[in-house]
């Protein structure tokens, strides 16, 4: 897409801190990172989100997920990692270009992904989970 930010660094027109590529992904530093060592992983093929992914590719952006959380947890020593995937302004998701975050965490950092969990009764949780279930 022409003017989407995420494919000019995913395919190279804007220079990044790289720290990974392959032929279907580049993994970069985020510029305003969440935390140190704050990773993003762009596939080079656009797709707004996860409902717009290919499958086959999704899946790979996963594994690669997994290989450059444990890169990051040894470079920068932290004590956890968040993977993230924001779909919609809703989920906090500001580029709709589908990105991948590794977020490295510490006991005491200012990272909020925390939420107040809520106490459905037993027949809600049932009629949602047959509701979806039969989505699939
Ligand atoms: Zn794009």
């Amino acid at each position: 897409m022409e003017d989407c930010i995420f494919c000019k660094i995913a395919n190279g027109t804007i220079g990044s801190n790289t720290v990974y590529e392959d032929e279907d992904f580049r993994a970069i530093m985020d510029i305003a990172p969440a935390a140190m060592g704050h990773v993003i992983i762009l596939p080079k093929a656009h797709a707004a989100n996860v409902f717009e992914i290919d499958e086959e590719l999704y899946g790979k952006g996963m594994k690669l997920a997994k290989k450059l959380a444990a890169a990051v947890k040894q470079a920068t020593g932290c004590e956890g990692i968040n993977v993230l995937q924001n779909n919609g302004t809703a989920a906090g998701q500001t580029v709709f270009h589908l990105h991948i975050h590794i977020v490295p965490r510490y006991d005491e950092d200012t990272v909020n992904v925390k939420w107040k969990p809520m106490s459905p009764a037993a027949e809600e949780l049932a009629a949602m989970c047959e509701k979806i279930r039969n989505e699939i």
